[in-house]
């Protein structure tokens, strides 16, 4: 499933990439700008807008009610009945959505801290931004919190979700 996020769901997009699904950010814009682009690209939209909720829109919407976003992505994935596959964890730029290319460890010297290219030896960057990203605490520290989300969304209910129409 792709999603498309309006500017009220910036930081759920950034966590829903790092569990490897493409989301485009639209930063600006009306709700309705966004809900266009959504339709037109086959995307379901993220929003914290109830405003097309009572209308009748022909796209797929879902209505994010959490306000932290670490409990945005668990409404999502209850609400859509998701479950990320481990393997595409951190697959994707968290800024670009690009997908990450692996990048051989010389050429990212200079690029990251000393202790860090010391530390790692697998080490892969954003095809856009040329960010470099490699498996440090950061990425172990989501991986937990990732998989404590997906325990625990199934003892939850966040109800129906999906259609605003
Ligand atoms: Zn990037």
């Amino acid at each position: 499933m792709k999603f498309l996020a309006d500017r009220t769901t910036g930081k759920l997009a950034r966590k829903l990439r790092a569990l490897g699904f493409d989301v485009v950010s639209l930063a600006g814009g009306p709700l309705e700008e966004a809900a266009r682009a959504a339709s037109s690209q086959g995307r379901m939209l993220l929003t914290r807008s109830r405003r097309l909720a009572g209308k009748d829109v022909n796209i797929r919407v879902t209505v994010v009610e959490a306000d932290n976003p670490r409990e945005q992505v668990r409404e999502v994935l209850a609400k859509l009945n998701l479950q990320p596959p481990a393997p595409q964890f951190f697959s994707r730029c968290l800024m670009c959505n690009e997908t990450l290319l692996p990048v051989p460890k010389e050429e990212v010297e200079g690029r990251v801290p000393d202790f860090i290219y010391r530390s790692y030896d697998s080490f892969h960057t954003c095809p856009r931004c040329r960010r470099v990203f490699w498996p440090g605490t950061h990425l172990q520290r989501m991986k937990r919190e990732m998989v404590q989300t997906v325990a625990r969304r199934n003892s939850e209910d966040f109800g129906e979700g999906g259609r605003a129409s």
